[in-house]
């Protein structure tokens, strides 16, 4: 219970309750919740915690009913201040960063990452763990022995001054709320909401004290909004929320109809992009480069550092080639506390618990993907987690041999996965023969990148959605 004495005190329950009735709460009672969930994940602050229960009722009572636009912007900054809040202005350099809304096999970060720091500009990126069916960021990190994920502002700080980039977590001291309710939302089913995706991103974001910031919104069987209009939605909702916290910033949605690149798991995905930071390109992964190329040509740009994000993409593509973004990159996992050897061999770093080779059933073309189901999959095979904070095997995963459209031969290998043991494969098998559908036809393609939100065009496609 909160007593404020110019107002009437705030029971959690009753919000709970207007929430699932469907009403809209104030940005004080807000604030009172968002302040429980970030002092649940304190020790010893248990008066005025809120208990995961009532928090999980309030995330399920907001998923299905929705946040007003007031109630999204509102939660957004009352997460951002949940916490200590980076100034990456003693840098000396425009800060900007990159966040997806997540996908399957996202790998971007690690390419956008030290490519906008070999460009110039500091990328200081708080990054999420696994979500639902999709990949985290740092449990893919965390895959490289020593690699510390959750820094104090101070090495923060540090790590981007040595090399340009860093990538971390939220800790308790750094967006707490998001800590606990993004682990919440991963274990209740109650990810897929713009509102509460849209203040569990930015909140991260602003908090990391951003100039500028380009959002990859997913769309497509994969994304957690599968809906062009959802997504559409989510993308202006977080441009216009940002831009109105003062960050300048860009969505583009983009296509999570397959998987991104040819891995999705934890190390496995880590190998593909360091390949591609060693400019060793293969057909499986040029869909991962070109998007990446094209994200961190629109970050260099925001950053100052080319006239154009078609003049950013030139620079990027320059720090593949000559290895300066690997440089960064390893820099950066090396500072962390990362041993950069295991990637010198990454086949004998690899030590999945089993394997197993999927065939094609039928001779055809790769004709769909539910690349929700294969993120399920790739979860189940030991990457993901069943309860919060448990570990994930770094050696689990997916490895995609057949892109869509592609026609294949029955008998023909178009998977591999990698299980923590063998009674974990089953799922993951049945979950990909469901989800790939191999027919006499090939598909139509589909854009790599369907539409472009500014601040010119957000706020005006936000008071024309009908919601
Ligand atoms: N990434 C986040 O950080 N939060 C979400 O809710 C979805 C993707």
């Amino acid at each position: 219970m909160n007593t404020d004495s110019n107002t009437a005190p705030i029971h959690t329950i009753d919000l709970i309750r207007k929430k699932r009735d469907g009403l809209a709460l104030t940005p004080r009672e807000i604030a009172f919740l968002v302040s429980g969930a970030a002092n649940s994940s304190i020790p010893g602050a248990a008066s005025s915690s809120i208990p995961l229960e009532q928090l999980s009722a309030w995330l399920m009572a907001a998923c299905i009913r929705g946040l007003s636009l007031d109630e999204a912007r509102s939660l957004t900054l009352s997460m951002r201040d949940s916490g200590e809040k980076f100034d990456p202005s003693r840098l000396g350099k425009v800060a900007v960063d990159k966040h997806s809304t997540g996908g399957v096999g996202d790998k971007t970060s690690f390419l956008v990452a030290p490519i906008a720091a070999a460009c110039g500009v500091a990328v200081p990126m708080i990054s999420g763990r696994a979500l639902g069916h999709t990949g985290g960021t740092l449990d893919k990190l965390e895959s490289i022995p020593g690699y510390r994920t959750a820094l104090t502002l101070k090495e923060f700080e540090a790590v981007l001054a040595h090399c340009g980039a860093s990538i971390v977590s939220q800790t308790p001291a750094l967006v707490p709320a998001d800590r606990v309710l993004y682990a919440l939302r991963d274990r209740t089913a109650t990810v897929e909401s713009p509102g509460l995706i849209c203040a569990s991103i930015l909140s991260k974001k602003l908090a990391a004290g951003l100039d500028a910031l380009v959002l990859d919104v997913k769309t497509g069987s994969g994304a957690f909004l599968r809906n062009q209009e959802d997504a559409e939605y989510l993308a202006a909702l977080m441009v216009a929320t940002a831009e109105a916290a003062g960050t300048r910033t860009v969505a583009l949605l983009t296509d999570m109809g397959q998987p991104l690149g040819r891995a999705a798991g934890n190390w496995i995905e880590l190998v593909e992009a360091v390949e591609l930071l060693r400019n060793q390109r293969a057909p499986e992964s040029e869909d991962l480069r070109e998007l990446s190329l094209i994200l961190a040509g629109w970050m260099i740009h925001l950053g100052g550092r080319a006239a154009t994000p078609g003049a950013g993409r030139v620079l990027a593509e320059t720090t593949l080639e000559d290895g300066s973004a690997l440089s960064v990159f390893f820099k950066m996992i090396e500072a962390q506390g990362g041993d950069t050897s295991v990637f010198a061999d990454p086949a004998a770093f690899h030590q999945p618990g089993t394997t197993q080779v999927l065939k094609a059933w039928a001779t055809g073309h790769i004709a769909a993907m539910d690349t929700t189901k294969l993120g399920w999959a790739v979860q189940r095979t030991g990457a993901g987690r069943e309860k919060a904070g448990e570990p994930v095997d770094p050696h689990a995963g997916i490895e995609f041999h057949a892109r869509r459209g592609a026609h294949v031969e029955q008998g023909q290998p178009i998977a591999t996965l990698y299980a923590t043991t063998e009674a974990m494969l089953a799922e993951p098998i049945e979950l990909l023969r469901q989800a790939i559908l191999i027919a006499p036809e090939p598909p139509t393609a589909v854009p790599l990148i369907t539409q472009i939100f500014t601040r010119e065009n957000a706020e005006t496609h936000l008071a024309n959605a009908v919601r």
